[in-house]
């Protein structure tokens, strides 16, 4: 077993935060890696390896085209005061957060296009059938969601965006799906409805429990095959990989 402190400080951190007007990014900038083959286009690094082969499995190499990933601070603050100059800021309220509340800062966002000589930066055309529709089949099984869907708008705070992916890890954006639930509502569903199992390709179970934030305590979890992440909102979503645990003896 492995006894893990949560502190305060992990709420902030990993893979699940939310990251909203509300709920600003406070974490570090994580490990950046370019997204298929654009140098200038970066997202977490195990986020951008998922998407590579997210894209590669729908055959979409080349069809498919980042158009912004990780954003800095500062990159953020001039896309929000350039949006909001040209277009009026109900306009950049509706589809460009806030500089310090946007996914883009944690390197778990990405905004894509259908490849085109004109691409949209604040709206690129992201469709829902042929090649685009081939890639959303297949997103939650790569761990990403469509986070800003027209079902949810009062609950995210945000226009429908057909273009912007978040990473959240395969089996939470599995469940995600497979419960119709937004970020916001996944973290209250785990805490409201207890343990959660996930079928994974290759016979492997994925297990995701919630854990309010307290203090300081230590839990007890089986070594190396557990995931915690923040949620930047008060808790921490525990993943345990069944296969794993069981070879470790919990
Ligand atoms: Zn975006």
């Amino acid at each position: 077993m492995n006894c893990v402190q949560l502190s305060g400080v992990a709420v902030h951190a990993g893979p699940l935060v939310l990251v909203k007007e509300g709920y600003p990014f406070c974490g570090q900038v994580p490990p950046l890696m370019p997204v298929l083959g654009m140098p200038d286009v970066l997202m977490e690094k195990t986020a951008a390896i998922l998407l590579n082969e997210c894209v590669h499995a729908a055959g979409a190499q080349g069809k498919i085209v980042p158009v912004s990933g990780w954003r800095s601070r500062a990159q953020q603050q001039f896309i929000w005061d350039d949006t909001t100059q040209k277009e009026g800021e109900l306009f950049a309220l509706r589809f460009v957060a806030r500089p310090g509340c946007s996914e883009h800062e944690t390197g778990l966002a990405i905004d894509l296009a259908l490849a085109a000589e004109h691409i949209d930066f604040i709206r690129p055309y992201f469709p829902y059938d042929g090649i685009c529709g081939k890639f959303r089949a297949l997103a939650a099984q790569y761990g990403f969601v469509m986070r800003y869907t027209k079902e949810k708008t009062t609950i995210t705070g945000i226009a429908c965006e057909p273009w912007h992916f978040r990473y959240v890890g395969t089996p939470h954006a599995l469940l995600m799906e497979h419960n119709g639930l937004c970020l916001e509502e996944y973290a209250v569903f785990l805490r409201e409805n207890g343990p959660q199992r996930c079928l994974l390709s290759g016979g492997r179970e994925a297990v995701v429990f919630y854990l309010p934030a307290q203090k300081a305590y230590d839990v007890q979890l089986p070594q190396g095959c557990v995931q915690i992440s923040g949620d930047n909102a008060g808790g921490f979503i525990v993943t345990l990989w069944q296969e794993a645990a069981r070879r470790c003896g919990a």
